[in-house]
């Protein structure tokens, strides 16, 4: 069998991070497997489906690296073949025409509640004959689903799950106006994209039962189901907005990179005995549904901000520049090669690329550059009179890391002061501020001139 998986969304909203989880292990699931993983858009609610969203949706995924093997597929182009399914399960007897107009259904709905009963249709026109439908009443199309006996799923995430088809009654599938409803139009689309395992949130799983009986009455094999838990916040309800940060383009804009946020969530409700890091290619080859546990997952944002560390660490330069370059918005010319220069120190103490961006914002500045408090107070008189005497040390080296390295050392030695004490005047001179890489790297960044002008605007 060729495993073929699919990411469905509904473009109702930003990519949501359980989304992208979901988007995630189905395609992990099919590369796994050597198999195809596609794509199908969800917009049969007109309404409140938006293009603003697809396309949010689908650069979502570009970003994270969740490519399809195939262009997406759009629900709503598929009414009439959906709208053809309903009526061949009506000629094979398996669907019916229901006639109710809308304040039966509604006393229907009080007699239950009144009885305590759960709000069930009563199936009045299985079974009666057309012919003694209301004039002018358009009817809807509706599954004539089992009655006795027990629809059963064999999830490979929860297990085995059952229900008594006494608790489903008949569903829609066809509205009045010729529209599918949205459980029938996923298992037809399911079906006609030839779809494997059905891979995603287990708040969709009662759906599954609906949706196993359209599969049953056309004679179609039905699909393997995995439902995932779910991804909660730290204080165990559902992840929202006051949590965090839910949707996909606030990750970008906090600074996550794709493959930092691509790896949380693959820890998040999947493991591999206690690896923390796994790139995708080991992901591919590591990923099946067996690792996928019951419990919800909890986000942790302060993991997810180490774990980025941890790949901007690993990251390549000169990405990282052009990122850091993103965030600094306009800037001088010049700049981009100081970034660059000193990305390597830069590099090494950023968890997000906003925190990269911060910490490269002083090779940007104008001079003379502002002081933080703490800067300023280390520019003591004794310690600008050290800074004029070791413009001259510098000066006369090539400006390289490695030389002004040199220089400081043979300068604090002869002046009897520790590294530290002639480092930290330099930095705050240098970076108007506390930190900053290793202090030959930052000279060595500046260059030769901003180096000395930055200096000299002090040392007087
Ligand atoms: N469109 C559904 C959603 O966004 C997913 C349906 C499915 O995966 O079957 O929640």
């Amino acid at each position: 069998m060729t495993v073929r998986t699919r990411f469905a969304p509904s473009p109702t909203g930003l990519l949501h991070i359980g989304g992208v989880r979901t988007a995630l292990f189905n395609y992990l699931f099919s590369r796994h497997h050597g198999g195809e993983f596609l794509i199908r858009i969800e917009d049969t609610d007109r309404a409140r489906s938006l293009p603003e969203y697809t396309q949010g949706i689908l650069d979502g995924l570009a970003w994270m690296g969740i490519a399809p093997d195939a262009p997406p597929v759009f629900q709503s182009a598929r009414a009439a073949r959906h709208a053809e399914v309903a009526l061949e399960l009506l000629a094979a007897g398996r669907a019916y025409r229901c006639y109710c107009t809308p304040d039966e259904l509604r006393a229907m709905r009080e007699l239950a509640v009144a009885e305590g009963r759960p709000p069930r249709y009563d199936g009045r026109w299985r079974d009666r004959d057309p012919a003694e439908a209301p004039p002018g009443m358009s009817p809807v199309i509706r599954l004539r689903s089992p009655q006795q006996g027990e629809t059963v799923v064999r999830d490979l995430v929860q297990g085995e799950v059952r229900v008594g088809n006494t608790e489903l009654d008949d569903l829609i599938i066809l509205r009045s106006d010729g529209s599918p409803t949205y459980l029938h139009a996923v298992v037809v689309d399911d079906h006609d994209m030839a779809i494997s395992h059905v891979i995603r949130g287990d708040d969709h799983l009662t759906n599954t039962f609906r949706q196993v009986q359209i599969f049953e009455a056309m004679g179609w094999a039905r699909p393997e189901f995995a439902h995932i838990p779910l991804i909660h916040g730290a204080d165990g309800a559902k992840l929202s907005k006051r949590h965090g940060a839910v949707g996909v383009p606030e990750f970008r804009t906090q600074g996550f990179l794709p493959e930092a946020l691509g790896n949380y969530l693959l820890r998040l409700g999947w493991g591999h005995g206690d690896a923390e890091i796994i790139s995708r290619e080991e992901a591919i080859t590591l990923f099946d549904l067996d690792g996928v546990g019951r419990a919800a997952s909890r986000m942790d944002y302060a993991k997810l901000t180490h774990l980025n560390g941890v790949y901007i660490r690993g990251a390549d330069d000169a990405r990282l520049t052009a990122e850091a370059m993103a965030r600094l918005g306009d800037v001088g010319e010049g700049v981009e090669a100081r970034v660059q220069a000193l990305m390597p120190g830069l590099k090494d103490r950023a968890r997000t690329l906003v925190e990269l961006a911060q910490s490269a914002a002083f090779l940007a500045r104008e001079r003379p550059l502002a002081m933080e408090p703490k800067a300023a107070a280390l520019l003591t008189p004794e310690a600008r009179a050290m800074l004029r005497e070791v413009m001259p040390a510098l000066a006369a080296t090539d400006f390289s890391a490695a030389a002004l390295d040199a220089a400081l050392r043979e300068f604090a030695e002869a002046h009897g002061h520790k590294l530290g004490q002639v480092a930290q005047p330099l930095r705050a001179a240098l970076t108007g501020s506390t930190m900053s890489p290793g202090i030959d790297a930052t000279l060595a960044a500046l260059g030769r001139e901003e180096s000395l002008a930055r200096i000299g605007d002090v040392a007087q």
